[in-house]
């Protein structure tokens, strides 16, 4: 058995309110990281803002990196853990990413004032390169995704059940079709009984234009219309689906309609994530 817990659910930038003003308490203004945690060891996806106040109580963690987009790593030199000599942290990831994470975390590049290899929690960093990898009884399976530098979704397989985290990905650009490149990730995720998934922007939000407002195109943002992506998971049959990645201009009350909107269309099985919400598998 493990809890999956949610660290950060927003998108692109960590917030105390919205733009207008609104607030965001409710469903959590930090960014992207998740931790999975079994009796022995600990898994964690990315850490965005929100694993700064993230303590695992297993020594053994491992650190897998999707991307090195800021909104991914700004909260890993503030994380208590990397520093403590205790904890044996891998990270992992794609080569790149790994590449562009340690010149976040280098000292002579001017982002931050420790190295990556400095912190005494982190014990190893590891290219990954599309290979599946063992972690105790977990396994976990790279997957690529559509995103501007790329970007690496997980495929975890716990003890019993099957987790996919797929943080920042754009489906085919056409929301009211499901497209061969869409169908190759609906075909990767089954199997699956929880997905995490980037549903950042309403249709309105992505393509103002085709619903004839003024607003700005995201299309090649790299982002998923919720819909769509719920849509997507439904057709894979995955039970459980959890929408992440808020827009940062997205504030609790435009959350809690939208997730009742969604529920109506798609189904009960699909839920906005909340920032400190745990997920027990
Ligand atoms: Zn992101
Ligand atoms: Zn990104």
């Amino acid at each position: 058995m493990e809890t999956i817990r949610l660290l950060g659910t927003r998108g692109s930038i960590p917030i105390s309110k919205t733009r207008n003003g609104g607030r965001v308490d409710k469903f959590g203004g930090n960014t992207s990281s998740i931790a999975i945690e079994g009796e022995e060891k600990t898994i964690i996806i990315d850490a965005g803002s929100g694993i700064k106040n993230y303590t695992s109580e297993n020594p053994e963690i491992l650190l897998a990196i999707t991307h090195a987009h800021d909104d991914h790593v700004i909260g890993l030199g503030f994380w208590q853990d990397a520093y403590n000599p205790t904890k044996r942290i891998r990270v992992v990831g794609d080569e790149n990413h790994l590449d562009e994470l340690r010149n976040h975390y280098r000292y002579d590049n001017g982002f931050f004032p420790v190295d990556l290899e400095n912190m005494g929690g982190i014990k190893e960093i590891n290219p990954i390169n599309g290979e599946s990898l063992r972690f105790g009884y977990y396994e976990l399976r790279p997957i690529k995704l559509n995103h501007p530098q790329g970007s690496t979704g997980y495929i975890i397989k716990a003890e019993k059940k099957i987790v996919g985290i797929i943080f920042d990905h754009e489906h085919e650009p056409d929301i009211g079709r499901i497209g061969e490149k869409d169908r190759e990730l609906i075909e990767q995720i089954k199997g699956c009984d929880v997905v995490i998934v980037d549903g950042a922007y309403t249709p309105e939000e992505y393509c103002p234009e085709k619903f004839g407002l003024k607003g700005i195109n995201k299309i090649g943002w790299g982002h998923s219309v919720d819909l769509k992506i719920a849509m997507m998971a439904k057709m894979a049959g995955i039970e459980r689906i959890v929408l992440t990645h808020h827009s940062p201009d997205r504030d609790d009350t435009q959350l809690t309609k939208r997730e009742k909107e969604l529920q109506e269309i798609v189904g009960r099985e699909v839920s906005l994530a909340r920032e400190g919400e745990s997920i027990i598998i």
